[in-house]
């Protein structure tokens, strides 16, 4: 294990806990029909190598759904909130980065990640 920065989330009820270690690719503002929020707006979301990204709790409370661009969304039963997309086979994980409210350090943003992961 390295002993780099890490970083605890939780969705809104806080069933599903996970951590993400070290930093992430980048980042990206996406409004494709999977990460609009309901009124259409844009989400930030923050792209992490899969294997930095950990679920401490709440494992059996993911509903899992097949997303437009081919990822998988990954959404707390209990209170909805969408809490990862993963992309397997780029072996990325987006994260919406208000579940992850202790990531404050500046990400730079390559919204080339949308492209190449299908969201537009
Ligand atoms: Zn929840
Ligand atoms: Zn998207």
């Amino acid at each position: 294990m390295s002993n780099g920065p890490f970083y605890q989330g939780d969705c809104g009820c806080g069933a599903v806990t996970l951590m993400a270690t070290g930093a992430p690719l980048g980042a990206a503002d996406c409004d494709c029909p999977d990460c609009c929020g309901e009124d259409g707006s844009a989400t930030r979301l923050l792209f992490w190598p899969e294997v930095s990204v950990q679920f401490a709790g709440g494992f059996d409370e993911l509903e899992h759904h097949r997303a437009r661009h081919g990822g998988e969304k990954l959404r707390c039963r209990r209170c909805q909130e969408w809490v990862l997309t993963i992309h397997e086979e780029a072996g990325i994980m987006a994260l919406p980065a208000e579940v992850l409210p202790e990531m404050t350090e500046p990400v730079v943003d390559d919204a080339a990640l949308l492209d190449r992961l299908g969201h537009r």
